[in-house]
């Protein structure tokens, strides 16, 4: 084994979004030590969210949300393993060993091992027309497909899957939708905005089915078929598998890491080993705020966990609290999610919902617990904060037209 360097630094597993904005926060508080990350992909860490989006509506071009260059993690003296997996952590040691024998030393560790996509649990589900969507190389195969006239089925009606209809039928693909449940976006929306939204894709000639249960992916190897529960066959040119990701945490459950669907870390972002952080999708983070533990796919929390981890690692005491965002762009619409979606929450609707520009906003008792804006950047930004403050709303003034969002804020925080 090789031996152990004085002073290892901080390694980064995990070159995605939070390894990324982890490193460049480091040294933009002032950690000066050494820093190693480790990627399994062979690229500089990226932002995904155009992977489903851009990438996919503009097939001649791509444009790609790189964290840094390549040359800031030169002059940033960072140490480059990508290409490399990690495939161990001996915790005693501080330690980690790589899939190519490389053994690298840590004095503190970041897992920002993030999420996979889930496969399609079906015979055939491995089958080479069906593409999942997380890396540059999945939306650069998918996108070959997109052609006038290709047959494309996306299974599973949630966001990425819903992106990657809008964006087939842009090209003119012919594409069916086929979802389990009984309404689109569930997890995120509630059922006002999936009507919304499923009438949105009809519209644009999307073929939207629900309550589909698929059995198995069968046909040769450019001619897939999704065989369903009832009986139909549908012949596909690709096939989107959108069903849901799972949190990348084998590492450190193998190595005795609290986990609970997601690493378990606490507001500062520290794992239940203090020489070990975790930032982004693959973990369950402790939100002061909201008082519950919660598992976030988003870009915000990728950027700013990894952000509020860093500055704790370069020697300041910071509490992760942010109220979640997300967002998706579909047919030009742009919807915001913002706090946290409550199933049996009242809801109060802002503007023009049903002409896709407007708030509806969802609360409990008199909090303000979650808003959705379709094309309503602004009106979202002021309701997050409004979200954030934790206080008592009038739910007469969120209703009415004639009070403006800023000016509320502004009331509620001079109270
Ligand atoms: C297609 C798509 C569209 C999205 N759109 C939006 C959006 O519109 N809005 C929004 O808010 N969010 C969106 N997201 C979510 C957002 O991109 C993720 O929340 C974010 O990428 C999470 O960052 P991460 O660094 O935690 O994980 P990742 O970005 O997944 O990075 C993890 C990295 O770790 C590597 N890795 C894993 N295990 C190992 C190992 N053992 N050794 C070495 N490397 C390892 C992986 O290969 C990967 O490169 C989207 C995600 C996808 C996939």
């Amino acid at each position: 084994m090789t031996s152990r360097p004085m002073m290892p630094g901080v390694v980064v597993i995990g070159a995605g979004q939070a390894g990324g904005r982890a490193i460049e926060a480091l040294r933009g508080h002032g950690f000066q030590g050494p820093i190693t990350l480790i990627g399994s992909e062979p690229h500089l860490p990226y932002e995904r969210p155009a992977l489903s989006k851009e990438m996919l509506l503009d097939t001649a071009s791509e444009t790609i949300a790189w964290v840094r260059p390549a040359d800031w993690y030169a002059a940033e003296n960072v140490r480059l393993l990508l290409g490399a997996t990690a495939t161990s952590i001996d915790r005693d040691a501080r330690a980690v060993s790589l899939n190519n024998g490389t053994v690298v030393f840590y004095d503190t560790l970041i897992l920002a091992t993030g999420a996979s996509p889930r496969a399609l649990p079906v015979p055939g589900g491995d089958h080479p027309r069906c593409h999942t969507i997380r890396t540059l190389e999945d939306s650069r195969s998918l996108r070959t497909h997109f052609v006038p006239g290709a047959r494309i089925v996306v299974v599973g009606a949630g966001f990425i899957g819903l992106e990657a209809a809008a964006a087939a039928t842009s090209h003119g693909c012919a594409v069916t939708v086929l979802e389990a449940g009984s309404r689109v976006m569930a997890r995120g929306v509630p059922p006002r905005i999936s009507s919304l939204y499923a009438a949105l894709h009809r519209s644009h000639g999307v073929e939207l089915h629900f309550g589909v249960g698929i059995t198995a992916i069968t046909g040769p190897e450019n001619a897939p078929v999704v065989e369903c529960a009832d009986g139909t066959s549908i012949p596909a040119d690709a096939i989107v598998v959108g069903i849901g990701v799972v949190p990348e945490d084998g590492l450190a459950v193998a190595c005795g890491l609290a986990v609970d669907g997601g690493i378990v870390v606490d507001e500062h972002g520290r794992t239940t080993d203090p020489a070990i952080y975790a930032a982004g999708d693959v973990t369950r983070h402790y939100n002061p705020l909201f008082g519950l533990s919660l598992r976030l796919e988003s870009w915000q929390n990728a950027q700013n966990q990894a952000i509020a981890i860093a500055r704790n690692i370069a020697g300041q005491n910071i509490v992760y609290a942010e109220v979640p965002w997300f967002w998706s762009d579909q047919y030009g619409v742009n919807m915001q999610i913002t706090g946290l979606p409550t199933p049996g929450a009242t809801t109060i609707e802002r503007g023009d919902i049903d002409g896709f520009n407007g708030l509806l906003l969802e609360m409990t008792g008199n909090r303000l617990v979650c808003a959705i804006g379709l094309n309503a950047t602004r009106d979202l930004r002021f309701a997050k904060q409004i979200i954030s403050l934790g206080v008592d709303v009038d739910p007469a003034k969120l209703a009415d037209p004639g009070v403006k969002l800023a000016d509320l804020l502004r009331e509620l925080k001079s109270r």
